[in-house]
């Protein structure tokens, strides 16, 4: 059994470490295992002293919103002595520390598992030396060693997303989007500089959720010319019309004969034979920076906590593990096979095997240069055939990253040569017969759009519009339909199908997206939007939390969901929030009791700020408002209430990256399966959400057995299991009775 461990922060910083951090400490000294927080990486565990220090409750409050990482990182060339690790081996033992979680990249990881691996070796010499420390010893010391892959690269083996990726990924495609109105402007091309020297995910990424001209990617292989043929596509592309263009180029991208493509050279290249204005932006460092994303928040205090929980659930295996999420399940892989894995996929594209390598990548990052190499095209691969049209609507309230699904999956339908039709506001487009031609250059632009430019309506649908949307099927030549939206999206689809027997036209292929900021739809783990209206949660409560200044004060946020508590909780775990309000557990008045009573202690024993989140039909009666009037009156002015309910805030603004990608997988294999239906004259109904990290078609039938009718929202929530997680770190001190903290402090 574990009784004291480590956790330290090792090589480059990302942002995220700290919610990791915090979620290890938090876990660990909940199970009455004492913590100590290594200072400076590697160096710290070497120099030991003042570098290594315990850790309570208090210490990592207030952390989970910032950006890099507390215990602060270093590069140790002394650790990579045996001397050095030796030393480390004195500190490790003086304080009895018997396990140690690191974070950090695949060179961090290498060092967890060669320490682990000399241990018994390294335990002995330093027994040898120092009698006190043997004599002291209860039996043989053990070391556990658990990793967590901490990169923005995203290029570590045995996780889906590093700590840190996210985030990057999101100031990658700001920063598009920001020079791509600026280029616009002057009709300028740019050349974007991203990080990852051995990985291309962050600029393919970029390329693909920031609607970019070209990208340039250590994995795949150029051909001898390449810098022609980008050259040719650019002249042709500004011939075509598209005055703008961004060349997306990963530090890492190789010449065929293995050098590194400097950008300032691809700069050159550009100026020069195309005499046009290009400019250069490197990045660098923005990309680290910053507080960390709703993901990166979410997926490092999973994996905080799942490092100590593997220690935990099983204590007689000595552990040299990296936990990562894969398909949305935390999973365990030896150090040994994450660093070997890793590195492979680096001697491939050293050695010229980029076919390899990306195999070694896996099938979605294999799907996303597809997709990047389709959506990058300057026409259609065929010419337009004439014989049917498809039409795409987007549904329901307005998710950010609609418009994204709506582009790409138009794009691939007309790369077909099957022409695209916008519909209006939903249904209202096919009943009034009003459709907006979708054209394959003007499409590029909209990955990065808010809401939905075709619009979106929510209306029932009347006895008389059947035969109107029958007519306009016939009129329009309409063979097909992409749905992108929510819930009442789908039971119009539903009402739609239902009416085939009387309406032969309505016999064509449907392939439903799952577009809500809610996530409240079934067959999907996540809906286009969510991760959007996420961000815009964390964002605003971490204002909020800047607001507090001396008073005491408890906030209720409320956010958006109906009766789906997703938002709430992830919300709730993203920002630290105390307590989540939640539509399937509602609010009982004997819960209202526990937390006024909760409430009062903490701010007695010394807290600032407590945030309470409700999701808002959490409870018909006990409302926000109702929430604060108790509150209010029961805090006896010894703290104030405020609320904050966020509303329309959260659906606003830009799709985050997540959101953009998302839609861009399913906009595609929407598409992809239309087009197949329209060649095997099937009417299929499908609905495209993911599971498991793989985009997943299933029957509208199926999809309708998996929602719970009377609440609309899926009967299996995924998310739920998070909940003892997010209880378990917010609550104001470990079970054995710390002291209280302020997370705002
Ligand atoms: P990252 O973890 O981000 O890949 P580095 O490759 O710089 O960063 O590694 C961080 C630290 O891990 C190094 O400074 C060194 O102290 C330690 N380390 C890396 N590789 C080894 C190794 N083979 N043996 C022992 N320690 C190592």
């Amino acid at each position: 059994m574990i009784k004291s461990l480590g956790v330290m922060t090792s090589g480059g910083d990302s942002p995220g470490m700290n919610a990791a951090i915090r979620a290890v400490v938090r876990r660990a000294l909940d199970n009455q295992i004492e913590v100590y927080g290594i200072f400076s990486g590697y160096e710290g565990l070497v120099q030991g002293g003042g570098l290594i220090k315990k850790l309570g409750w208090n210490d990592v409050g207030g952390i989970l919103q910032r950006g890099g990482t507390f215990l602060g990182t270093a590069r140790s060339e002394q650790f990579r002595t045996i001397e050095g690790r030796r030393r480390a081996a004195e500190n490790i033992l003086a304080l009895g520390i018997d396990a140690l979680i690191v974070i950090g990249g695949d060179g961090s990881l290498m060092g967890a598992h060669q320490l682990s691996v000399e241990w018994p070796e390294l335990a002995a010499q330093v027994f040898e030396a120092r009698a006190d420390l043997r004599e002291a010893a209860t039996g043989e010391p053990v070391l556990q060693v658990v990793g967590l892959p901490g990169s923005i690269d995203n290029d570590l083996s045995g996780t889906d997303m590093s700590i840190g990726a996210d985030t990057a990924l999101n100031h990658i495609v700001h920063a598009i989007d920001d020079l791509t109105s600026t280029a616009a402007s002057h009709q300028r091309t740019f050349v974007v500089e991203t990080m990852g020297r051995n990985c291309g995910y962050l600029a393919l990424a970029g390329t693909l959720a920031g609607g970019a001209t070209w990208a340039l990617i250590p994995e795949q292989e150029l051909e001898l010319r390449w810098h022609q043929k980008m050259v040719d596509t650019i002249e042709k592309a500004r011939k075509v019309g598209m005055t703008h263009q961004m060349v997306v180029v990963a530090e890492g991208a190789r010449h065929p004969d293995g050098l590194r493509i400097e950008s300032r050279d691809i700069t050159k290249i550009l100026q020069e034979r195309l005499g046009l204005d290009v400019r250069l932006t490197v990045l660098g460092h923005i990309q680290r920076g910053g507080a960390p994303s709703a993901f990166d928040r979410i997926l490092s205090t999973r994996l905080g906590v799942a490092a100590v929980d593997l220690l935990l659930d099983e204590p007689d295996v000595i552990h040299r593990h990296m936990v990562g999420v894969k398909k949305n399940k935390v999973v365990a892989t030896p150090l040994m096979t994450v660093v070997e894995d890793t590195r492979t996929v680096k001697r491939e594209i050293e050695s010229g095997n980029f076919a390899k390598a990306i195999q070694l990548r896996g099938d979605g990052f294999q799907n996303m240069l597809n997709l990047v190499k389709t959506l990058t095209r300057l026409h259609p691969a065929h010419e337009s055939r004439d014989d049917g049209k498809v039409v795409i609507l987007t549904g329901g309230a307005d998710a950010p990253g609609m418009n994204a699904a709506v582009s790409v999956a138009a794009r691939h339908i007309l790369n077909e040569g099957v022409e695209a039709l916008g519909c209006r506001d939903e249904f209202y487009g096919l009943i009034h017969g009003d459709f907006i031609q979708l054209d394959w250059h003007e499409l590029v632009d909209w990955v990065g759009r808010p809401s939905s430019d075709i619009g979106t309506a929510r209306f029932d649908l009347l006895e008389g519009d059947f035969a109107k949307i029958a007519e306009n099927i016939r009129k329009f030549n309409i063979k097909g339909a992409i749905a992108i939206g929510g819930w009442g999206t789908y039971q119009r689809i539903e009402q739609f199908v239902s009416m085939r027997s009387k309406f032969p036209e309505f016999n064509i292929p449907i392939m439903l997206v799952p577009a809500s900021i809610d996530n409240n739809l079934p067959s999907s783990e996540l809906c286009i939007g969510s991760d959007t209206a996420l961000n815009n949660i964390v964002d605003a409560v971490d204002k909020i939390r800047h607001t507090a200044g001396a008073t005491r004060r408890a906030f209720i946020v409320e956010v958006m969901g109906k009766e789906c508590g997703f938002l709430a909780l992830m919300g709730a775990m993203a920002t630290g929030a105390e307590k989540a309000y939640l539509p399937e557990t509602g609010i009982s008045l004997a819960e209202l009791n526990r937390d006024v009573i909760e409430l009062k202690e903490s701010f007695e024993s010394g807290k600032r700020m407590v945030i309470y989140m409700r999701n808002e039909d959490a409870s018909f009666h006990y409302t926000t408002d109702f929430l604060r009037n108790l509150l209010e009156e029961e805090s006896h002015k010894e703290f104030e209430v405020r609320t904050a309910v966020l509303g329309h805030v959260q659906r606003g603004g830009i799709p985050s990256a997540f959101d953009r990608i998302l839609a861009c997988r399913m906009g595609a294999a929407a598409a992809n399966a239309l087009i197949r239906a329209l060649e095997t004259h099937s009417n299929d109904v499908l609905v495209f959400g993911i599971q498991a990290g793989a985009i997943s078609p299933c029957s509208i039938a199926d999809a309708f057995k998996q929602m719970d009718l009377e609440h609309d929202r899926p009967v299996q929530q995924w998310f739920l299991d998070l909940q003892p997680i997010a209880d378990a770190l917010s609550k104001s001190g470990p079970t054995s009775g710390q002291k209280p903290d302020d997370e705002g402090k």
